[in-house]
């Protein structure tokens, strides 16, 4: 997800437009996969804003795989976010000016006429993983019980596992 930008380095106000079509493999979080499913789109300006910085806009687009937070089961997330970022040309950064800038905030870098995109994108990505992402709205869970499906079968465990004092009371109740 490189950009070539050999064109607008040089002037500032410079713009130019890019959209990339890439298969990404899977990004692990936590231990945990996360795959995609199909290409990210990737598309949006880059402009020299001047002193070495080029600001890129971007919006995203790709699907994602995630676990149903009740059911366990693969959901399918449609993600769409938009991103804004300076990348700092390296050379440009040992200035000391820039140092003062920039001590606080994580920068992105280009190095010559490149400027890569992809980590910016993976971060934006990562950002907008749902927590809690549902396969339907009223998906059921699965049992905590006897671990069934409660989407697929039903189990007779709630019954059987009410709070022994709750039992006393509808036994009292039922007298
Ligand atoms: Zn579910
Ligand atoms: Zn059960």
């Amino acid at each position: 997800m490189e950009l070539n930008i050999a064109n607008i380095s040089e002037k500032k106000g410079a713009h130019l437009f890019f959209n990339f079509s890439e298969k990404l493999s899977p990004l692990v979080i936590g231990g945990e996969e996360i795959e995609f499913d199909g290409p990210i789109l990737v598309e949006g300006t880059a402009t020299n804003v001047g002193k070495g910085k080029i600001l890129v806009e971007g919006k995203i687009n790709t699907k994602i795989m995630v676990n149903c937070s009740r059911c366990l089961k693969p959901v399918c997330i449609n993600m769409d976010t938009e991103f804004k970022k300076e990348f700092v040309k390296k050379s440009v950064l040992n200035e000391p000016s820039y140092h003062k800038l920039y001590e606080d905030e994580e920068i992105r870098t280009y190095e010559g006429d490149k400027l890569n995109l992809l980590n910016e994108v993976l971060e934006n990505v990562i950002l907008n993983i749902p927590m809690k992402a549902l396969c339907s709205p009223d998906c059921r869970g699965i049992c905590s019980i006897c671990g069934c499906d409660l989407n697929v079968s039903e189990c007779h465990c709630t019954s059987e596992s009410i709070d022994p004092r709750l039992a006393e009371l509808q036994k009292w109740f039922k007298e």
